[in-house]
This record gives structure tokens, sequence and C-alpha cells, in this order.
């Protein structure tokens, strides 16, 4: 089955529920054995289902395989969130010691985790340019034992070689973990392109209308028991009601892509050619940065970019410009229906590299309005932007 048919089928089980096409929400702690054989062999954990809530029922165990299979793993770990996903990952493959390497554009929750707990945990956390390619081999060390690659990176889109990176990274012995929110399980094969450990929000995309919080790990067969381990001693399990709503979002994922990435590429077209802006980092817009490693491995985009605006704007012209604005709204998080304009504050978010635009970055989330009226509200914007500047 291709994916935007699995889309419809995973997870739908109508004759063990008198014919509703959903599968109903299971909610449960405690799960009942029926002997003390059973009960003997939850113990020695060779019970064949989960045997407590927090192990999973059906409504997570149908929804990790669904992403299982989107994906192209063998295994999926669904999480309360996000971040939980990161940190069981980090969790699972680093102790006292180790070394990892972190890409200077990482999710900054993540940055906060490995600068907070890992580094108080005795983790060496070394962050590198994420436009470093091959050249990462450079940075491996005795102790490496994580490569964390993410693309395109966080706020500033930057597009990674991951390819070049995994290659050097395998070849000196250290697993490669990868975020794939932004290409979601439809547009990027993580483990086509040497990712062990794939991590997303499922917060954005699976979900798509803003009202859930999640994350997900997948992987091949050899990383199951390390992750599923420190997952389960680290209790980040989602709810079944959560689990509900995101098999109920992975129904129209793939029309809400498509629909997110024509808009999208309208948007970055237009802003591409107006004269306030100096630079669009939108992967899929012929001529951005990037451009040619996300055709190279990806198959589609999603409605997540980020634009620099050219030098000399003031701070009221910003001010006036994203306080009146009637399509977007302004708050964290992205992948949902509606549309979503943010100023990028890198603050202390990059210590390997140096973001190049000394003018006002902005993140844009494309959500699935009319772009034509999309358009409209950042034309007037813009107009606020000088008038006010
Ligand atoms: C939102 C986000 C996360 C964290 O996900 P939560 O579900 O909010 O915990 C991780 N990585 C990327 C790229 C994100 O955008």
């Amino acid at each position: 089955m291709r994916k935007e048919t699995l889309l419809t089928h995973i997870g739908c089980h109508p004759k063990d529920h008198r014919g509703v096409v959903n599968l109903p929400v299971y909610r449960g702690s405690t799960i009942l054995f029926n002997n003390l054989a059973e009960f003997e062999a939850a113990e020695s954990g060779t019970y064949p289902s989960p045997i407590y809530g927090r192990y999973g029922t059906r409504s997570v165990t149908e929804l990790e395989e669904a992403m299982a299979k989107l994906e192209g793993a063998d295994y999926g770990i669904v999480t309360s969130s996000g971040m939980a996903a990161i940190a069981v990952g980090l969790m699972a493959y680093l102790s006292t010691g180790d070394h990892l390497l972190m890409v200077d554009n990482t999710y900054g929750s993540c940055r906060k985790f490995c600068d907070g707990e890992l580094k108080r945990f005795g983790v060496e956390v070394e962050y590198y340019d994420p436009l470093i390619g091959a050249g990462i081999k450079d940075l491996i060390k005795e102790n490496t034992k994580v490569v964390y690659v993410e693309s395109p990176g966080s706020l500033t889109i930057e597009m990674q070689d991951v390819p070049a990176i995994a290659k050097e990274a395998h070849a000196r012995g250290c697993v490669v973990m990868g975020d794939n929110t932004w290409g979601t399980q439809l547009y990027y094969d993580s483990f086509a392109h040497g990712i062990d450990i794939s991590i997303s929000s499922m917060t954005k995309y699976v979900s798509g209308h803003s009202d859930l919080v999640m994350g997900l790990i997948t992987c091949k067969k050899q990383h199951y028991p390390k992750l599923i381990n420190c997952f389960r001693h680290t209790g980040s399990s989602p709810s079944a009601d959560a689990c509900y709503l995101a098999m109920r979002g992975l129904r129209t994922m793939a029309v809400r892509l498509k629909q997110h990435q024509e808009n999208a590429l309208k948007l970055a077209h237009w802003l591409k050619g107006r004269e306030e802006v100096e630079e669009v980092f939108y992967p899929a817009l012929p001529g951005a940065p990037g451009h040619d490693i996300w055709k190279r491995d990806f198959t589609g985009a999603c409605g997540l970019f980020s634009f620099a605006l050219k030098e000399g704007y003031s701070h009221d012209g910003l001010a006036a410009m994203l306080d009146n604005l009637d399509g977007f709204g302004m708050g964290y998080s992205w992948g949902g229906y509606e549309s979503l304009l943010t100023p990028v504050m890198l603050g202390s978010y990059r210590t390997a590299t140096k973001w190049p635009y000394k003018g006002y970055t902005l993140r844009i989330h494309v959500g699935l309005e009319d772009p034509n009226d999309l358009i409209d509200d950042l034309s007037r914007g813009f107009d606020r932007l000088k008038a006010a500047s």
C-alpha cells in the first residue's frame, strides 16, 4: 500500500468492534490477568501484551504500529510529547563521560535539555555547524556516542547533508539520531538517509489541529530494546484519548500536507519578490538555501519556513506589523490548520555558528486558509512596518 492508502487503513479493526470503523478509546491503568500463570509471565517479561497502562493499552500500541509502518521502521514508541521522545532517545544512548555532537540549530527545548540535564549527568555536549557535512569527522572523538541531526533545523531552516554526516558517524561507531518533525513520515525517509533513530513531534502535522501534544520515536529492530526500556522507566507514556486524536489526525495528514505545501510555496514566492525581504528560507523554493539537498532527499515540504527582513526596520515597525495581523496568530508550535507568524529570537540558542542576517528574521507557518487572504494580510503588515520604522 502507498502511504495515502495506508493512512486510511492503519489502526482500523471494525470486526473487533461490531463494525465501528474507528478503534475505541482504551482507557486503562490496571490490566487484569486470568490466572497465576499469566501473572508470573508478566513478572518474567514473557506476557505477550501490555501488562499495565504505562506500557500502553491498545489505543497506544495500534498507533505505535501505524507510525512505525508509515515511517518504514520496525518499531514505534509513542511518547507524551516530542520533548519526551528526544529526552528518551538521548538518555537511552548517553552515559557519564560520553560525548554528544548536537546540531547548533536544534529545537530550543532540546538544547535546554542538553545544557541542563545531560551536562549535569556528566555528558559532554558539543554543538556543531548545521552545514558541516562530511566535516563532522573532525569532531568525532573516542567517546562520541551520538551524532544528532535536525534537517531542516528549527527557526533558521538550514538543510543538512544527513547522508554525508551519517556515513562519517557510522564509520566511527556512533549512533545517528534525527528530528524528523519537518519532513514528517510522508516526505522524508529517515532510515534511507542514514538515521538510526528517528524522532518526531506528533504535536505538529499528525495532530494537525493544535489540540494535542505527543511525540514519536521510530527505529529498526536492534535499537528497540534500549529505547523501550528507557521509555518505560521514565514513564513518558501518552494518554489513550490523545492517541485517539492522533489516529484521527492521521486520516487527513496527506491531504493537509499537500495543501500546506501548495500554500507555503505560494507565500514563499510572493515574499521572495518583496522589497522588504532579504532572503526566504523555504527549501522547496527554487534558489532558496538548501534547495538542492531538499530536492535530493525529500519528497515534499510542509508549511513551516522563515524569512529575513532587510536591515533598518525598527522594533516599533515590527510591532506595528505583527500586532495587527488578521490571518496570523503569534504563538508557539506549528502544524495546525491555522497560520502563525513569530519573530525568531536566537538569543543564546546558537554557539557554534553565527546567523549572518542583520535584519529581523520571522518564522511563518502557512495554514489551510486561502493563501490570497494571507498575502493581503502580510502586504498590509509590510505597509505598517515601513510606516512605523
Ligand atoms: C515542537 C518541536 C519539538 C518538541 O515537540 P513537543 O511535542 O512540543 O514536545 C521537537 N522538535 C521540533 C523540530 C519541534 O518543532
